[in-house]
C-alpha cells in the first residue's frame, strides 16, 4: 500500500469536498482518504510519499468524445462552415487516414495521457485505431460507429459493421470496452440506427451519437431545406430527412446514450434528453471552429442534464489536452459566474465523464473507489479554497503523475 500526501485533495465527490493537507492511502483501490496525519497514523505499514508544496490530487480526467482516425489533420480541413468542413472531410479522408499510422495514434493518446486523461471515449468509423486504443494505457470505451443513408447499401454496411464490432469484442478487456455509435440523424438510415439500438439494449452497450451540431442540421431535420439539402443532394437527388428530431430521440428510449454537441436543441429536445437520462458531451472548440452556435449551458443545467467534456478529434481541434478545452469552455460561457463554472467544469471533466462512459468506480475520490487519480503542481499556494478549481483550470497544462488502479502511468 502507498500513501500520497498533498496540500490539496479535490475529491469531486457529491459535496465537492476539498481536503487541505490531505492524503490518500491506496493499493488498486482507495483504502483511506482524509487528513494526512490521520491517514498516516491509521496505515503505519504503507509507503508514504509527500508531494511538493502546492500539489493537488484529484480524480482522473475523462475525454468523452474523440476521433483518433483524423489525428493527422493540421491545416488540411476547411473550418468556418459545418457543411464545407464535412465536404472537406469526405474529400481528404483517404489522405488523412493514410497519414495517420500507429505513431500518429500513439502521439494523440500520449497527448491525452500527459494532460491527465486516463479514460476516453473513442469514436471509430473504420476500426483503423482499434489496436492502438487496445494498447493505450488508459481506460478506453471504443464506440464502433455506423453511418450510411443509401438503402441499397444497408446490408453491406451492416455486415462490415458487425465484423468490426465482433473484432472489438474479441479484444474486450477491463480497460478496453466496446460500445456503439450512430453517426448522426442526417447520415444514418433508420434500419441501421435500429440495428444499433437493438444491439445496445441486448448487450447493455453504451451509445454515442452526434446530435443537433449545426444550424444546417436543425434546418434540414425541421424542414428538409438549407445547406444540407444541397450537400445531401450530391449523394441522392431525392434526399429527404430520415427522421424528425423527436422521432430520432425516441430511438434512444432505454439506452445509455451520450448526445454529442446538442448545441442547437429546442427546449423540448433538452427535456427529452433529460428524461432519457442521457449525457451531453460538450466539444466547444470544435463548435467554434465550425462556426456552430455556443451550447446554452444554463438551459442544459436547468434541465438537469449532466454535462461531460469532449475534445472531439484533431479534425476540429488543435489540441487533445483537456485543460486547453476546459480553459476555452471557461472563457466562452460568460453568462455563468467564473468560480461556479470552474467547479462545475471539474465535475464535468471527471465524475460526469466517468458516469457517461460507465466508469462509475473511477468517478471520484472516496474509500473503496478505483485508485484512478492525477497529481498536479500549482505554481504557488492558494489561500481561499473556493479559488482552487479556477486556479487549476488556469494553470494546468500537464499533470505531474497519473495512476490507474493504483499503478503509475504518467
Ligand atoms: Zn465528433
Amino acid at each position: 500500500m502507498k500513501i500520497l500526501c498533498a496540500d490539496y485533495i479535490v475529491t469531486c465527490n457529491d459535496n465537492f469536498d476539498i481536503i487541505k493537507d490531505g492524503a490518500i492511502c491506496f493499493d488498486n483501490k482507495i483504502v483511506q482518504i482524509g487528513k494526512a496525519d490521520k491517514v498516516i497514523e491509521d496505515n503505519p505499514y504503507a509507503k508514504v510519499k509527500k508531494l511538493s508544496p502546492n500539489s493537488v490530487i484529484m480524480p482522473s480526467l475523462v475525454n468523452t468524445h474523440v476521433h483518433l482516425e483524423f489525428s493527422a489533420n493540421k491545416t488540411t480541413l476547411i473550418y468556418g462552415d459545418f457543411v464545407k468542413w464535412l465536404q472537406s472531410i469526405i474529400s481528404k479522408r483517404d489522405e488523412l487516414q493514410k497519414n495517420c499510422n500507429d505513431i500518429c495514434y500513439e502521439n494523440a493518446i500520449n497527448e491525452m495521457l500527459e494532460s491527465g486523461i486516463l479514460a476516453f471515449g473513442a469514436v471509430s468509423s473504420f476500426g483503423d485505431d482499434m489496436i492502438s486504443c487496445y494498447k493505450a494505457p488508459q481506460r478506453v470505451v471504443y464506440f464502433n460507429e455506423i453511418l450510411g443513408s443509401n438503402a441499397d447499401m444497408i446490408d453491406e454496411i451492416k455486415s462490415n459493421f458487425d465484423k468490426r464490432v465482433q473484432k472489438s469484442f474479441e479484444m474486450k478487456s477491463k480497460s478496453f470496452i466496446p460500445a456503439l455509435s450512430i453517426h448522426a440523424p442526417y447520415s444514418t438510415h433508420p434500419i441501421l440506427a435500429n440495428h444499433i439500438t437493438k444491439l445496445a439494449k441486448k448487450d447493455n452497450l453504451l451509445i454515442s451519437t452526434h446530435f443537433m451540431e449545426s444550424l444546417a442540421e436543425r434546418e434540414w431535420l425541421d424542414s428538409g431545406s438549407g445547406k444540407f439539402k444541397e450537400f445531401l443532394n450530391t449523394f441522392n437527388k431525392n434526399a429527404k430527412p430520415m427522421y424528425s428530431p423527436a422521432k430520432y430521440l425516441d430511438l434512444f428510449e432505454e439506452c445509455k446514450t451520450i448526445f454529442v454537441h446538442a448545441n442547437c436543441c429546442t427546449q423540448n429536445e433538452y427535456k427529452k434528453i433529460s428524461s432519457l437520462g442521457s449525457y451531453i458531451s460538450h466539444c466547444l472548440v470544435s463548435n467554434r471552429l465550425l462556426n456552430n452556435p455556443l451550447l446554452n449551458l444554463k438551459t442544459v443545467l436547468q434541465n438537469n442534464i449532466p454535462l461531460c467534456i469532449g475534445t472531439d478529434g484533431l479534425s476540429s481541434n488543435i489540441s487533445l489536452n483537456i485543460w486547453d478545452e476546459l480553459r476555452s469552455v471557461l472563457f466562452a460561457h460568460i453568462d455563468i459566474d467564473v468560480l461556479t463554472l470552474s467547479k462545475y467544469l471539474l465535475n464535468a471533466a471527471t465524475r460526469n465523464g466517468a458516469y457517461a462512459l460507465g466508469l462509475e468506480e473511477s468517478a471520484y475520490l472516496q474509500n473503496g473507489k478505483n485508485a484512478d487519480m492525477i497529481t498536479i503542481l500549482l505554481p504557488d499556494h492558494v489561500e481561499d479554497l473556493k479559488q482552487l478549481p479556477l486556479e487549476l483550470i488556469l494553470h494546468t497544462k500537464k499533470v505531474k503523475s497519473g495512476y490507474i488502479n493504483g499503478e503509475r502511468y504518467v
